[in-house]
């Protein structure tokens, strides 16, 4: 079979690899729809996660499923399904102990394009089916359920990490999709001032649909004083963290009240250390809390999420600006994704 893969660091094509077979508990998965994520343009091209070599690419998807094993239950081949981007090994201890996107090892939840082959093939594995796929309703649009996958349980991590209570201000730091997603995730979860630092006209007309009250660009100076400079030189209860490299800590340690949280959903693909700013950080005394994590995976998850989706709380379909048809984009949509222009929030690929 076809599968577009990441052939070493910064060198990406079309590669034959044999088709997958499913243990007695997983499923084989055809995919309807896919997309480029910025994670993969951080492992293909900057080697964030280190070497890999003809790995395929890809970790969102929805598909329909063409074989499972024998132990499987509630999914049958032709069934079609939202495929999270974290699918953990449920029958392990940290799972156990509520870090399942660590099962076994650190960031090891995460297997599609890390530790194992990816989406972007014309058949891919997913492990132990019945805790990690969910059905996809038909009323949701393939496009949109895409979108589900990792964007939104991202961005809505990203909140949830946040510790946000009724009526606090939050700040989210860039506003491509996940950040997009942490400002609805922000909005749900009952924020009274959603401050989104971005420039992007397009990615500020959705974030303010998904309920942002203040834009702050950085064209206008800095932006940890800015943001200072609308609280009342206070500051904000929670900073979200879904863009930037590792320098953004700074202004975002300077722009939490004491007693705040910084939440941080970026992966950082490059550098050796996260600087946190001593004076900013109350010599240590601050009671600023930085939590950083991998967005959950799994089936249950995923119902939860299509149910928001399904029921019209918010719609992650405004997310998609490019959509492409047929598999063979899938190079066009990848660089896309590398290049970023201006117009683009995320592509989508329809598989056939
Ligand atoms: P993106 O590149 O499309 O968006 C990031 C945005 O941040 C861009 O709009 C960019 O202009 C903006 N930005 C860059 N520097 C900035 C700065 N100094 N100040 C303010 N804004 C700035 O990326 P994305 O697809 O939205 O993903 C965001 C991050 O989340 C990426 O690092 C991605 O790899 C990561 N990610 C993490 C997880 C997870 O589970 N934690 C999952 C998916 C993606
Ligand atoms: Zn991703």
């Amino acid at each position: 079979m076809k599968s577009f893969s990441m052939i070493e660091i910064g060198q990406v094509g079309w590669i034959e690899k044999d088709k997958p077979t499913a243990g007695i508990l997983d499923a084989i998965v055809r995919p309807l729809a896919v997309s480029p994520c910025t994670s993969d343009i951080h492992t293909a091209f900057e080697g964030g996660l280190g070497d890999r070599h003809n790995m395929t690419l890809g970790h969102e998807a929805v598909g329909e499923i063409v074989e499972v094993g024998s132990e499987v239950k509630d999914f049958k081949p032709g069934d079609r399904v939202v495929v999270p981007a974290i699918t953990p090994d449920w029958r392990s201890i940290e799972a156990q102990d509520g870090y399942h996107q660590h099962s076994n090892k650190m960031l090891s939840g995460w297997k599609f394009s890390n530790f194992k082959d990816g989406v972007f093939a014309e058949y891919f594995h997913v492990n132990d089916a019945d805790m990690n796929l969910a059905k996809l309703p038909e009323e949701i649009p393939l496009t949109t359920a895409v979108m589900i996958t990792d964007m939104m349980t991202t961005g809505f991590h990203g909140a949830e990490l946040a510790n946000i209570k009724i009526g606090a201000s939050v700040a989210v730091i860039g506003i491509g999709p996940v950040g997009l997603m942490a400002v609805a995730g922000a909005f749900l979860r009952g924020a009274g001032r959603i401050f989104v630092v971005g420039s992007r006209q397009n990615c500020i007309d959705v974030a303010k649909s998904f309920g942002a009250t203040d834009v702050i660009n950085y064209k206008n100076g800095d932006i940890a004083e800015q943001v200072l400079n609308a609280t009342n030189g206070k500051g904000v209860d929670s900073v979200i963290i879904a863009g930037a490299g590792t320098e953004i800590m700074k202004s975002a340690v300077k722009m939490t009240k004491p007693g705040g949280t910084i939440s941080n959903v970026n992966y950082f693909g490059e550098g050796e250390i996260i600087p946190i700013p001593r004076i900013e950080w109350g010599c240590g005394m601050a009671h600023k809390q930085i939590r950083g994590g991998l967005c959950p995976g799994g089936r249950l998850r995923m119902e939860r999420l299509i149910n928001i989706v399904k029921y019209g709380r918010v719609n992650p379909g405004k997310l998609v600006t490019h959509v492409f048809n047929g598999f063979g984009n899938m190079e066009k949509a990848l660089l896309l994704m590398r290049e970023k222009p201006a117009d683009l929030i995320k592509p989508v690929v329809i598989v056939d």
